[in-house]
C-alpha cells in the first residue's frame, strides 16, 4: 500500500501535529481501529485466521495503531452495540464483517455520521455507504462447488443443497454461483434437486437438523451434497454416517480449516474452497492503516468495483478462491503454510 497519493480531506479530528515523515500528508500517524467479526462457532476462520492475521499485519504496518477486536457470537444487536463502543471509544475505522449484511447498514449510517471509515470485510454490507469491500469472488466459490457436484453425482442422482445463513450475502452469492452451473441440468433432467435450504446463523447444529430432514424426506436417497461450507459439511457427515453413508455420498465444503481437511483425507468430505485468508486480513489491515492516518488508499490494491445498492460503487479487492481435494492439499494450504500436515492430522 505505499506510495499511495494523500487526497482526502478528512474532517475527522486527526488533528495537524506532525506525522511520521514515511507517511507525508497523513493527518495522524497513528490510531485505532476496530476488527468487528461475526461469532466463533460458524467457521473455525475467525478465531485461528482472521483474527491474529489482521492484527499482526496491522502491527507490522504501523505499531502504533490499536486493534480493538470484538466479536458478536452470532448477533446483529451485539454487533451494533460493539460497533457503537469502538466509535464511541475512538475508533477511525471500523472494519466489519457483518453478522447480517442488511442489518449491519445502520452501523454504517452511525460510522458516517460519525467521520468513522467502514471496510466491508469478507461479507457485503448492502444499501449503506461503505468505503472498501474486501473479500473473495463468492459468486465463483459457488460455481466451484456447483461444478464439483455436477461432475461428482451420477446421471439422474438427487443432490441436496445446504446453503449457510441467508442474511449473510456471501451465501446468498455462494448459491447464486452454484445455481448457474446446476439449474441447467435440474432443468433437462441430468440432475435432480431433492432438498434445499438456508441455515439459520450458519449453525452446524442447523446444519445437523437440516441434513437429518433430507435423508427423511428422501428416503436416504441422497447422490450429493453440496454444503456451503466445512462447518456444516461436518455436520452433514454425521448426520450421512448416522444412516451409513458418509463416505458414499460426495460432500463440498469452503474455508480449508483443519477439520475439514481432516475429513477429505478420511474420504468422508470430497472437496473445500480454499480461500487465502491471510491474503485477505493484510489487504483489510493496508487499506485500515492508510484509512486510519488519514491516506486514501492507492489503486494499487483495488481490483474492482462493487455495487451494493447504496447507489454507490465500492472500491473493493476480491481474491481468488481455489478448489482443494485429497490431490492438492500439499500443492496448495500446505505450500502456501496456511495450515501443517500435523494440525489436519488432529484437528483442534
Ligand atoms: C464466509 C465463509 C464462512 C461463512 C460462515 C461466510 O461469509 O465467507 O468463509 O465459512 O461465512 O462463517
Amino acid at each position: 500500500a505505499c506510495g499511495s497519493a494523500n487526497n482526502s480531506s478528512t474532517g475527522s479530528s486527526g488533528g495537524t501535529t506532525a506525522s511520521n515523515p514515511s507517511k507525508s500528508g497523513s493527518s495522524s500517524d497513528s490510531g485505532k481501529i476496530a476488527l468487528l467479526l461475526p461469532d466463533t462457532t460458524s467457521s473455525a476462520r475467525y478465531e485461528t485466521q482472521d483474527k491474529p492475521d489482521f492484527t499482526k499485519e496491522v502491527q507490522k504496518l504501523n505499531p502504533k495503531d490499536t486493534v480493538m477486536y470484538e466479536n458478536a457470537q452470532g448477533s446483529s444487536t451485539t454487533q451494533q452495540q460493539q460497533a457503537e463502543a469502538a466509535i464511541t471509544n475512538g475508533a477511525k475505522v471500523l472494519v466489519i464483517d457483518p453478522v447480517d449484511s442488511q442489518a449491519a447498514a445502520a452501523i454504517v449510517h452511525e460510522a458516517n455520521q460519525a467521520g468513522v471509515k467502514v471496510i466491508s470485510y469478507d461479507r457485503l454490507i448492502t444499501k449503506a455507504s461503505v468505503d472498501y469491500y474486501v473479500s473473495f469472488n463468492n459468486e465463483e466459490v459457488g460455481k466451484l462447488q456447483g461444478q464439483f457436484i455436477a461432475d461428482h453425482t451420477p446421471k439422474g442422482g438427487t443432490v441436496v443443497m445446504i446453503n449457510g445463513a441467508q442474511t449473510d450475502n456471501n451465501a446468498l452469492l455462494f448459491a447464486k454461483g452454484a445455481h448457474e452451473v446446476l439449474d441447467p441440468l435440474f432443468k433437462n433432467g441430468t440432475l435432480k434437486l431433492g432438498y434445499e435450504t438456508y441455515t439459520p446463523n450458519w449453525d452446524p447444529k442447523n446444519g445437523l437438523r437440516e441434513m437429518e430432514q433430507a435423508l427423511t424426506k428422501l428416503n436416504n436417497k441422497v447422490d450429493s451434497v453440496l454444503s456451503a461450507n466445512d462447518g456444516l459439511a461436518g455436520s452433514i457427515i454425521q448426520a450421512l454416517n448416522a444412516q451409513h453413508l458418509a463416505g458414499k455420498v460426495p460432500v463440498t465444503g469452503q474455508d480449508a480449516t483443519d477439520a475439514g481437511l481432516h475429513n477429505i483425507l478420511q474420504g468422508t468430505q470430497s472437496m473445500t474452497v480454499y480461500k487465502a485468508v491471510p491474503e485477505e486480513a493484510k489487504v483489510a489491515a493496508q487499506l485500515a492503516v492508510d484509512l486510519v492516518s488519514g491516506k486514501t488508499p492507492g489503486s494499487d490494491i483495488v481490483n474492482g468495483q462493487t455495487d451494493n445498492g447504496s447507489g454507490k460503487n465500492i472500491p473493493s479487492v476480491l481474491l481468488k478462491p481455489v478448489v482443494v481435494n485429497k490431490n492438492n492439499i500439499q500443492d496448495t494450504v500446505i505450500k502456501d503454510g496456511f495450515t501443517t500436515m500435523e494440525k489436519i492430522k488432529n484437528p483442534s
